[in-house]
């Protein structure tokens, strides 16, 4: 124990307050608090019963005499065993005699030992020290628990940095496609039930490998930076999801978004990659990085057919590549309702 604990000693008798005080000071127990009364105590240690939070003494034993006038020691020991600031500090009673019943009340009330007056040196010491050990040893005990509390804490909030760390994509710092088909998987299903449409759009960057080959491998990532940049701020709502889907393929996750939507989502994202006016000198297309588009939407009727639209939007992608890059292609869906929509 660092600190001298605390001992609050509580006698309406002077004469049994001087004679306690002098007998802990002869032992370096220093650091002493007295109190005529139960009411006088009470106030120290700001056990009022209203919960009410307040400077209370820190206190480590109380010393306190079983029959006072007033507030006895019995019921004083219960409030102060009631209050979760003081429950924790063992009392000790003192009585002038074995009234036996008032003992095994004050036990009851949570009272942890007592000595009979007049006390004598050697065994007050010795229940005085176990009884400080004791409170030790919860304080220690409490202090650990805290710190535990503490370290559960902050590996709780590392756990779910790691977790969302762990569904980005390390370099664009969008989604990945894992975090893609968990979410398409739960939206899939949310669309069956309530019967809304779904889109997708899949997107890929035009003759990147000839702007990797003219710009290099570093610029060729910044570049895919800035793409899916420019591609997230195209996307408004909270459900609405960019992820990295292959080495410079992009996919958008649209619930309730229908074919024409999608195309209008993609196009803004079209002329958003365009207008970042990244120069792609070897770009048989234009002379800055430009994408193309391929959108797929339907209302899902079972789980199968998530992969299909996959599969369609991917297919519009190739179509929109064959018809010369740069622009959008609405795909077809074979069990939707998919009319020419967006661009
Ligand atoms: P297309 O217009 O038909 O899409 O032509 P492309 O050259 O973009 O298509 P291709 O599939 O032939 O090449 C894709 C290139 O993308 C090749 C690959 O090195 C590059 N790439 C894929 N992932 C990354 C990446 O993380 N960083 C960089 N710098 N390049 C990547
Ligand atoms: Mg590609
Ligand atoms: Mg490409």
């Amino acid at each position: 124990m660092n600190k001298t604990p605390r001992i609050l000693v509580v006698d309406e008798s002077e004469q049994s307050l001087a004679e306690l005080e002098s007998t802990f000071v002869s032992q370096g127990l220093t650091n002493l608090a007295t109190a005529r009364s139960a009411e006088e105590a009470m106030g120290l240690l700001e056990v009022n019963g209203n919960g009410q939070p307040a400077e209370a003494l820190d206190c480590d034993l109380i010393l306190m005499n079983i029959a006072m006038p007033g507030l006895d020691g019995i019921e004083t020991c219960k409030l102060i065993k009631g209050d979760e600031r003081t429950r924790d500090v063992p009392v000790i009673m003192t009585t002038s005699r074995q009234d036996f019943e008032s003992l095994r009340q004050a036990f009851e009330a949570g009272a942890m030992d007592y000595l009979t007056k007049p006390i004598n040196d050697v065994e007050l010491m010795a229940r005085v020290n176990s009884a400080l050990a004791l409170k030790a040893e919860i304080d220690r005990r409490k202090a650990r628990e805290q710190e535990l509390l503490e370290i559960t804490a902050m590996l709780s909030k590392a756990n779910q940095e790691l977790k969302r760390l762990s569904s980005l994509d390390g370099l664009t710092g969008v989604a990945n496609r894992r975090l893609f088909d968990d979410t398409l998987d739960i939206e899939w299903r949310r669309a069956i039930r309530s019967q809304t449409d779904m889109a997708l759009v899949m997107m890929d960057i035009d003759h990147f490998k000839l702007y990797n080959d003219h710009y290099g491998h570093q610029a060729g990532d910044e570049c895919l930076k800035k793409v899916a940049q420019a591609r997230q701020t195209c996307l408004r709502r909270p459900a609405d999801l960019l992820a990295r889907y292959g080495g410079e393929e992009f996919m958008a996750l649209l619930p309730e978004t229908d074919q024409a939507g999608a195309g209008l989502l993609a196009e803004h994202a079209r002329l958003a990659v365009q207008n970042l006016a990244i120069p792609h000198a070897d770009s048989p297309v234009a002379k800055m990085v430009t994408i193309s588009l391929g959108t797929a939407s339907t209302i899902p009727r079972n789980g199968r057919e998530a992969e299909a639209l996959v599969q369609a939007a991917d297919q519009a992608l190739y179509q929109a590549k064959n018809q010369g890059r740069n622009q959008v292609a609405a795909g077809l869906f074979p069990l939707g309702r998919g009319e020419k929509g967006g661009a």
